[in-house]
């Protein structure tokens, strides 16, 4: 998986998450694949090979949490 810089993370978000509810950047939010608390602006997005974009932990890619694994505080 490659990964791939966003310039503007609200506006992605908004075009990527599979959720309707949009959280804010300042949320925060816990990855259940590591356990770990952080901020939405820190998530990375990272690329396949087929193409596809992954809404990732900010501790990938030693996490392999994406947005979906994530739960509110
Ligand atoms: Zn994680």
């Amino acid at each position: 998986m490659e990964e791939i810089f966003i310039d503007n993370k609200k506006s992605y978000l908004l075009a990527n998450s599979p959720f309707l509810e949009i959280p804010e950047l300042v949320e925060k939010r816990r990855c259940l694949h590591c356990d770990e608390v952080f901020k939405i602006e820190d998530y990375k997005v990272f690329k396949d090979i087929a193409g596809d974009e992954f809404i990732c932990c900010p501790n990938a890619p030693d996490c392999d949490g994406t947005i979906i694994d994530w739960v509110r505080e």
